[in-house]
């Protein structure tokens, strides 16, 4: 049955996916952006569809909307990004779930928050699983983002269990894939745009920190699966792709499938920044029957492709 299911963030790299895929599904989508890091480029695909619109909108202010099932994207997710002006990120992610979940109390929606692997820090546990209460440094330059995402948790558990809201929380490891923003820093664009410019790649540290990436489609199946899973599946459930690499292992991978002439470079290691990274997914392949099926060298390829006709056409 055709539901009206808002989007948060929908104009970012995850939140353009996903709305795709909930009209592929023949669903209602109403995307709400404040446009901080989305494009409206990103819905140039989906704009004039008769189930699609948008809405620019702060998720920091309160929002009178009737849906039936919430996405809470909303919330720049890279480095570069989200400590650009710190406490804006908090208010996003602190005030942007309490809006969004006074909106699912009021209208009875079920409601899904898009978490992060950063609720673990810089983890003692590895693979780290749900259990794992993370190492969280609470006044580094991360913590707006980190610290804003374990407050929006709360704010779900509580609305789950104080007034009866119906939750969905998903931890998602490092995505990437088509629609990544060029400039937001993160390893696998910085890669990419690095290599097919024939500019140096720049590896942080000594790049043997190590990290698990998940391409974008098969996280946005396991969103899709998580929202449809009976009530009492809240999560926190973590997303992502157990396969590890280190960072120059990736880079060595981004030259390769490029056939690019970039050397390497090193840069001095951000503050903070986690040695390891690995998603633990026992409990989404019980609960959810899902797991990861695009492998790095496909997923990247892909990325690849997407990352050369945006620079050939600027
Ligand atoms: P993104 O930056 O491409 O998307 C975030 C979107 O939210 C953008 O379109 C941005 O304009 C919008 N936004 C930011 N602040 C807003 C506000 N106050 N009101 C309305 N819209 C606002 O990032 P993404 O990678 O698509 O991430 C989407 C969500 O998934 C984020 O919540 C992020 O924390 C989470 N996440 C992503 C990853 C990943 O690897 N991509 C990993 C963990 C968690
Ligand atoms: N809210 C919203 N849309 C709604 C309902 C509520 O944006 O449809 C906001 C509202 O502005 C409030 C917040 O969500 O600040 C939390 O709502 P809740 O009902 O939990 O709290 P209260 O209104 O009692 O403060
Ligand atoms: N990184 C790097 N070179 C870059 C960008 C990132 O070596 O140009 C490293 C970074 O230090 C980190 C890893 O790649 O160890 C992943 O960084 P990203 O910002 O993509 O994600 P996060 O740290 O949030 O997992």
């Amino acid at each position: 049955m055709a539901k009206r299911i808002l989007v948060t963030g929908g104009a970012g790299f995850l939140g353009s996916h996903l709305c795709e895929r909930l009209l592929d599904e023949g669903h209602d989508v109403l995307c709400v952006d404040n446009y901080f890091t989305g494009t409206k480029r990103n819905l140039d695909a989906l704009v004039g569809h008769p189930h699609f619109e948008v809405m620019r909108h702060d998720v920091t202010f309160p929002l009178y909307v009737e849906v039936d099932e919430i996405y809470n994207l909303a919330c720049p997710a890279s480095p570069v990004h989200y400590q650009h002006d710190p406490v804006q990120t908090t208010k996003t992610s602190v005030h942007g779930a309490i809006n969004m979940l006074g909106l699912a109390k009021r209208t009875r929606a079920k409601i899904f928050q898009a978490s992060t692997s950063e609720v673990y820090g810089d983890p003692q546990v590895h693979p780290q699983p749900e259990s794992y209460q993370g190492n969280v440094n609470p006044i580094g330059p991360r913590a707006c983002y980190d610290e804003g995402k374990r407050c929006a948790e709360t704010l779900f558990f509580d609305y789950h269990r104080q007034l009866g809201v119906r939750i969905r929380v998903a931890r998602i490891f490092n995505t990437y894939g088509p629609r990544m923003h060029p400039d937001d820093g993160r390893v696998v664009s910085n890669f990419v745009v690095q290599a097919l410019r024939g500019d140096p790649i720049t590896i942080y540290g000594d790049g043997k920190q190590t990290r698990s990436f998940c391409y974008v489609d098969d996280l946005i199946e396991g969103f899709v699966r998580l929202m449809a899973a009976p009530d009492e599946v809240t999560g926190p459930i973590n997303l992502g792709n157990p396969g590890e690499f280190t960072i120059r292992e990736l880079a060595d991978k981004v030259i390769e499938l490029t056939n690019s002439s970039s050397k390497i470079v090193r840069k001095p290691v951000p503050i903070d920044d986690p040695r390891q990274r690995q998603p633990d997914i026992r409990l989404a392949k019980k609960v959810l029957g899902w797991k990861p099926t695009v492998p790095l060298e496909k997923g990247l390829e892909r990325t690849i492709a997407y990352f050369d006709r945006l620079l050939s056409t600027g």
